[in-house]
């Protein structure tokens, strides 16, 4: 049972096929198309997908479901995708699914926010899979945001986690995509760092970022542009990179104070291209805005890398999907989140008395076990869980304890690769926790 996830960005197409047990056979990126209109923009996704399928060595009708993560509005009912500022022409409502779905010879096509998915797979596969609340903050042509709670994703009415529009600039601050002022998105997103670079390089000072794009064949100022500019010492590039980290402290500062999320995920293009010291300056950026500074949240970058939002697409197909009620419109959202979030506290409940007869070292790890057990007892594939789990096991003991000063050495922790063994424990867990909610979203509708 093959799937295919596709990550459509601003930027780029980013496609991978994945086996049940999200294991990557073949995957296809190609820049999307800056010009046109949705139908193009679709016939390059179907390329890209039949491309990834061909690298896989598989055959199209293997593929049971296709998974688009796309950035807009998504009506996953309806299956389109609307108001999509950063793709060409995009600024109605598109019936994405059906058209892709013909392209691809009638295979079924699911859709998903881009964040979302790309959320929902670190928490099933990645960086998150250890925690049980945090925020990832996406920065690629915009930044996106998404807010896990009880490892559920909230989504508020449809619309929360829009992180990149938290106002950090009260007074004449930059201008926005939204049409405001001073939003996060405004000095982090790539779109708006490109303007700003342009604008100074038309005013005369000097940068090589757009040599370097030329040079890189690039149609924009691309995550890698700006990571190659970093590194030839780029004055302006370093200005502006030092502008979006102090935005990002802010931002992400403030929402700390609201949520006091375990862990922050950074991700997305420009977040993964400059990885470990961009989420380390990030972190010391957020610290002076928390009001409880001597306990921050592990700031954690993204472990999927630029297959994140693909990987989250394909869970898509697979049902493991947290966003599954949220997607939903109207009142059947709501009693869906509300049900799904009856269920999380009940089950969380039952799990911390359940915790409580055992002894406090090894509460952490009595919590989530259970499915990790499951998932080592089935697969051959398992090679290192356990000493993985031990490792990580107190990191969690510390974060239930709520002493995150320790956590820092885990949040310092370089994003190794993942076991595939760890990677089906995790989606096991996600699968056990996706039965709740679509349990619910069936009760309610
Ligand atoms: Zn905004």
């Amino acid at each position: 049972m093959l799937r295919a996830g596709v990550d459509l960005g601003g930027t780029k197409i980013q496609v991978a096929i994945v086996d049940e047990n999200d294991q990557i056979l073949g995957t296809d990126r190609r820049p999307t198309p800056t010009t046109g209109t949705p139908d193009g923009v679709t016939d390059a996704i179907a390329s890209s997908v039949k491309a990834a399928i061909t690298a896989a060595g598989v055959d199209l009708a293997k593929v049971v479901g296709v998974g688009v993560g796309g950035p807009g509005q998504i009506n996953v009912e309806a299956g389109t995708l609307s108001n999509a500022g950063n793709l060409p022409g995009w600024m109605i409502t598109y019936p994405i699914v059906a058209e892709l779905s013909k392209r691809l010879g009638g295979v079924p096509v699911f859709l998903g926010n881009d964040v979302q998915v790309g959320v929902n797979a670190e928490v099933a596969l990645g960086a998150g899979r250890e925690y049980d609340s945090l925020i990832g903050v996406f920065c690629g042509t915009g930044v996106g945001g998404g807010i896990v709670i009880d490892d559920e994703l909230w989504i508020g009415r449809g619309a929360a986690g829009e992180i990149g529009h938290i106002q950090i600039m009260a007074k004449g601050g930059a201008p926005c995509g939204c049409g405001r002022f001073g939003c996060m998105e405004a000095y982090a997103g790539r779109a708006a760092m490109e303007e700003q670079a342009r604008k100074w390089a038309r005013k005369g000072r000097r940068t090589d970022l757009f040599k370097i794009m030329k040079k890189k064949e690039k149609p924009r100022l691309a995550s890698g542009v700006w990571a190659k500019a970093l590194k030839k010492n780029d004055k302006m590039a370093h200005k502006l990179i030092d502008r979006a980290v102090w935005a990002l402290g802010s931002g992400i500062g403030s929402a700390v104070n609201l949520v006091d999320p375990e862990a922050i995920i950074i991700g997305g293009g420009l977040g993964i291209r400059l990885g470990q010291p961009f989420v380390d300056s990030i972190r010391e950026a957020m610290i002076p805005h928390l009001i409880k500074p001597d306990t921050p949240p592990a700031v954690l970058l993204a472990e999927l890398g630029d297959l994140g939002g693909a990987l989250g697409a394909a869970l898509l197909v697979k049902g493991i999907k947290v966003t599954d009620p949220a997607l939903r419109t109207g009142a059947a959202a709501k009693k869906a989140a509300t049900e799904s979030a009856k269920k999380t506290a009940a089950k969380k409940t039952a799990a911390k008395k359940a915790a409580a007869k055992k002894a406090p070292a090894t509460k952490a790890a009595a919590k989530k076990a259970p499915a990790k057990k499951a998932a080592a007892g089935t697969s051959a594939a398992t090679k290192a869980p356990a000493k993985k789990t031990a490792t990580k096991a107190p990191a969690k003991a510390a974060a239930a304890k709520k002493a995150p000063t320790p956590r820092s050495s885990a949040a310092k922790k370089a994003p190794a690769k993942k076991a595939p063994a760890k990677k089906a424990s995790a989606s096991k867990a996600a699968a056990t926790k996706v039965t709740t909610s679509k349990a619910a979203a069936k009760k309610s509708s």
